[in-house]
């Protein structure tokens, strides 16, 4: 159960590490109170403050006066056959975003909003079609990891006798939104999701997904956050990609490419590069060929990714015989180029599908424009 129980209260999720000490103060206790609270938090998964039993009771009691833990709420969860959930969350104005933790083998991992809707508008992609409503604050982003953390700790033996991972080990920002069209408030929430003190997820394991903001791809590069990141190209030229990815006019793929190479990855590390295939318009060997020509010196691999048809879509989508054709051009050229089929698709839980509203609504309505 969270705990929330008067509208006033502050709401201790907002804050990061730091942030909770005045907090804490502020409510009559003593600093060192913030750490121990960090703690119970987010290593204990504490779910009262009642739990938290190395603090005083008259803390505790001034803790339940006047704070409470309160993540987003679960409004609905759906799971695929192929044991891929999705999660709708409600914020505290009412906002509905949506998340999807995906079981792989030993991998957990869950993909986060950044925003509530898109106004990038990618033709291929369901969030895009209705728009922009709002951007996230940190803690709504970082909020989904930790409302699917609880989620997870609820169904533990379920999931263990099913043999699915027990721990989210990725999370990748691939959700609704464009993260670098809320990077201030991404950069805060990547921060808090690798501080020890807080969710302790590495740079490693989280992955930063672009439709190619320049001016973002350089602010990210210059933060020092050190994480993943993949780029949704799609296209192999500036044509294309116009026509599928609105934001190609403002940063054509000459310029993309370039803040992509200037982007500073550790050793070892490579970028990803999203090209989601869509029958008859990026689909042919000589497209592939192109691509391998636009990506030549960038440190990358690529993932085919298969398009996800949905109602009311003006795109199909490949051939397999294209996809392993296109692949094996990539591969000619000394490309690592893996074919992904998106998980989740039969409950609009796969890439480009989320749209922030009840998953049963999704599946028998045409997107919004259609
Ligand atoms: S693909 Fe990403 S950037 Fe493009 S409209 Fe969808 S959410 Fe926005």
């Amino acid at each position: 159960m969270d705990i929330k129980e008067k509208d006033n209260k502050i709401n201790l999720l907002e804050y990061d590490a730091d942030g909770l000490k005045p907090i804490i103060e502020g409510l009559g206790m003593k600093p060192y109170r913030a750490a121990q609270i960090c703690r119970w938090i987010y290593s204990e998964g504490a779910d009262s403050f009642a739990a938290m039993t190395d603090i005083s009771k008259a803390d505790r009691e001034a803790l339940r006066e006047s704070a409470e833990i309160c993540p987003p709420e679960l409004s609905e969860r759906i799971v695929s056959h192929d044991k891929t959930e999705k999660y709708l969350f409600s914020l505290q104005d009412g906002e509905r975003v949506e998340s999807v933790l995906i079981p792989d083998e030993d991998r957990l991992t869950l993909c986060i909003s950044s925003q509530a809707g898109c106004a990038l508008g990618c033709r291929f992609c369901l969030t895009g079609a209705g728009g922009i409503r709002r951007n996230l604050l940190p803690h709504e982003i970082t909020g989904q990891v930790f409302k699917t953390e609880r989620i997870i700790a609820g169904g533990l033996a379920e999931r263990t006798e099913a043999g699915l991972p027990a721990k989210i080990t990725n999370i990748v920002m691939m959700g609704m939104g464009e993260p670098l069209m809320n990077a201030g408030n991404v950069f805060e929430a990547l921060k808090r999701l690798m501080s020890p003190k807080m969710f302790n997820i590495s740079s490693r394991r989280i992955t930063l997904s672009t439709a190619g903001i320049v001016p973002g791809i350089k602010a990210l590069g210059d933060s020092g956050l050190n994480v993943n990141l993949a780029v949704s190209i799609n296209a192999p030229n500036d044509e294309i990609r116009d026509r599928i990815m609105p934001i190609n006019k403002k940063y054509p793929l000459k310029e993309l490419i370039k803040a992509l190479k200037n982007y500073p990855l550790a050793p070892r590390r490579r970028i990803t590069v999203e090209y989601v295939m869509l029958n008859g318009i990026n689909d042919r060997v000589e497209h592939a060929a192109e691509l391998g020509r636009l990506l030549r010196g960038l440190r990358c691999k690529i993932n085919l990714i298969i398009f996800n048809e949905h109602v009311g879509s003006e795109f199909r989508k490949p051939e397999a015989a294209s996809v392993l054709a296109f692949q094996e051009r990539l591969h000619n050229m000394n490309y690592t180029a893996f074919i992904r089929e998106s998980r989740g698709a039969d409950i609009l839980a796969a890439c480009g599908q989320l749209r922030g509203i009840s998953a049963r609504k999704a599946l028998t309505e045409a997107p919004p424009g259609v």
